[in-house]
C-alpha cells in the first residue's frame, strides 16, 4: 500500500513536472508581483500557439514524407512480392532438374552395374579359357609321351607318318591313322577343342555387349551433362532472382526503417503539440481567473437589451453547441454572410473592453479578438476581427464599433465568431441576442 501511494505521487509528480514549470510555478500564489499578468499571460499562450504552429507545419510536412515513403515501401513490397514468386519459379526449376538428374544417375549406375556384371562373366571366361588351355597343354604332353615310347620301341612306321605332320591336331588326327590313340583320347580331344571355341564366342559375345553397355552409358553420360549444365544455368538464374529479392528486401526494409524514424518523429512532435496545448488551456484557465476577478464583480449589468454585433447579417454558419463538424463544442455562434468581411462591429451592451488582441498566428485560435465585461460577470467576445479598434481599457457605449469583420486565426472564410460568457462560461448567445438584418 505504501509502495503503491508512493508511486502514485511520484508519477502525479512526473506529470505536473511534464506539463510546464512555468505552469506550476505560476499556480503559486505569493504576492501580486510574483503573478503574471493578463499581457503576460496572454503573451505566453502566442509563445506556445506559435510553437505549436512550426511544430504542426513540421507535423504536416513530415505526413507528405511519410505518405511518400509509404508510397516508396509499398512499391518496394510489391517488387519483393513479385521477385519471391520468381524465386519460387527458379526453385521448382531447379527441383524438378535435380530429380531428372537422380533418375538419369539411378540409370547411369545401372549401366555400371551392368556391365561390372559382363566384366565378371569375361574374367570367368578367360579362367575357363585359361583352364581348358591348360588342360589342353596336358593331354597333349601325355600324346607326346606316348609318341615318344612309340619312337623309342623302334615302330618306324610310325615315326614315318608323324614327321609329316605341321601341328597338334594333325599330329593327333595322324596318330589315330596309325591306331596308338584310342577312342576316348580322341573324343576328348575334341571336346576341349570345342569348348575353346565356345568359351572364345561367348568372350566375343562378352566383349560386344560390354561395347555397347558402354555406348550407352557413354551416352548417358552426355545426356547427363547436358542436365547438369541446364541446371547449372537454372541456378544462375535462381542466384540472380534471389539476389534481386535480398535486394528488394534490403530497400523495404530501409523504407520501413525511414517510416518507423519518421513516424516517431511526429508522435513525438504530437506529443509536444498536445503538452503545448495543455499548457496553453492552463494559461487560459488562469486568464480567465484574472478576468473574472478584474471583471465589475461589484457592478451589476447594464439595463436594457443586447444588440446583434453585426446588423444586416444573419446567416449562422455555426450554431453554439456541439459542432460535428471539427468534433468540437463551439463556444458561441459564427455569423459568416456573404460580403460580410470588413464590416463594423459594435458592442452588443456597454462595458469595459478587457481583452483588445491584435497579434495572432494564421489558421490558429481567435485571431485578432476583443473581450468587453458587462458587469454582473457576463463578457462578450469578438473574434476573427480584421481590425482593432480599441485598446484594453477603454470603457464602451452599447453600439460602439470594436473592429471589423475578418478571416483572422482559425477560420475558413471572414466571419464574426460571438461569444457570450458569465463568470467566464460561455452559454448559448441567442439566450440574449437576436437578429438584426
Ligand atoms: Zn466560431
Amino acid at each position: 500500500m505504501k509502495i503503491k501511494r508512493l508511486l502514485r505521487t511520484v508519477l502525479s509528480f512526473v506529470m505536473v513536472a511534464a506539463l510546464n514549470i512555468v505552469v506550476v510555478s505560476s499556480y503559486t500564489p505569493a504576492s501580486a508581483s510574483n503573478r503574471l499578468t493578463q499581457q503576460e499571460i496572454r503573451d505566453e499562450i502566442n509563445r506556445i500557439e506559435q510553437e505549436n504552429a512550426d511544430r504542426q507545419e513540421e507535423i504536416d510536412k513530415l505526413d507528405g514524407e511519410i505518405t511518400d515513403t509509404q508510397k516508396f515501401a509499398e512499391e518496394a513490397d510489391a517488387l519483393l512480392g513479385n521477385q519471391k514468386n520468381e524465386v519460387d519459379y527458379y526453385n521448382n526449376l531447379v527441383y524438378y532438374k535435380n530429380e531428372d538428374i537422380k533418375a538419369m544417375q539411378s540409370e547411369i549406375d545401372k549401366k555400371n552395374d551392368e556391365i561390372k556384371e559382363l566384366d565378371d562373366k569375361l574374367a570367368k571366361a578367360d579362367a575357363d579359357i585359361k583352364a581348358a588351355e591348360k588342360n589342353n597343354a596336358e593331354n597333349l604332353e601325355k600324346f607326346a609321351q606316348i609318341i615318344r615310347t612309340m619312337y623309342t620301341s623302334g615302330n618306324s612306321d610310325v615315326f614315318g607318318v608323324l614327321s609329316g605332320a605341321t601341328d597338334f591336331y594333325q599330329l593327333m588326327v595322324s596318330s589315330e591313322i596309325v591306331g596308338n590313340i584310342t577312342e576316348k583320347n580322341y573324343e576328348f580331344m575334341n571336346q576341349l577343342k570345342a569348348d575353346i571355341k565356345q568359351l572364345e564366342a561367348d568372350k566375343n559375345t562378352f566383349e560386344t555387349d560390354k561395347k555397347a553397355l558402354e555406348d550407352k552409358r557413354t551416352a548417358l553420360e552426355a545426356d547427363m551433362k547436358i542436365l547438369e549444365g541446364e541446371k547449372a544455368d537454372l541456378v544462375t538464374l535462381q542466384d540472380e532472382a534471389q539476389d534481386k529479392a535480398d535486394e528488394y528486401q534490403a530497400s523495404y526494409d530501409k523504407y520501413q526503417s525511414i517510416l518507423n524514424d519518421l513516424q516517431y518523429e511526429q508522435d513525438n512532435l504530437k506529443y509536444l503539440v498536445s503538452v503545448g496545448e495543455a499548457e496553453i488551456e492552463a494559461f487560459e484557465e488562469q486568464l480567465k481567473q484574472l478576468i473574472i476577478e478584474n471583471t465589475q464583480q461589484g457592478t451589476t449589468l447594464q439595463e436594457g437589451d443586447w444588440i446583434w454585433p453585426v446588423p444586416g447579417f444573419g446567416y449562422i454558419s455555426c450554431y453554439y453547441g456541439w459542432d460535428y463538424d471539427f468534433g468540437r463544442f463551439h463556444k458561441g455562434i459564427d455569423v459568416g454572410d456573404w460580403g460580410i468581411w470588413g464590416s463594423n462591429i459594435y458592442a452588443s451592451k456597454g462595458g469595459t473592453v478587457i481583452i483588445a488582441e491584435d497579434w495572432y498566428i494564421p489558421g490558429y485560435s481567435y485571431g485578432k479578438y476583443v473581450t468587453v465585461d458587462h458587469g454582473g460577470g457576463y463578457t462578450t467576445t469578438y473574434a476573427h476581427m480584421d481590425t482593432v479598434n480599441v485598446y484594453v481599457g477603454q470603457v464602451v457605449e452599447k453600439g460602439d464599433v470594436l473592429g471589423t469583420v475578418g478571416n483572422t486565426g482559425f477560420s475558413t472564410g471572414p466571419h464574426l465568431h460571438f461569444e457570450i460568457r458569465i463568470d467566464g462560461e460561455p452559454v448559448d448567445p441567442f439566450g440574449y441576442v437576436e437578429i438584426y438584418r
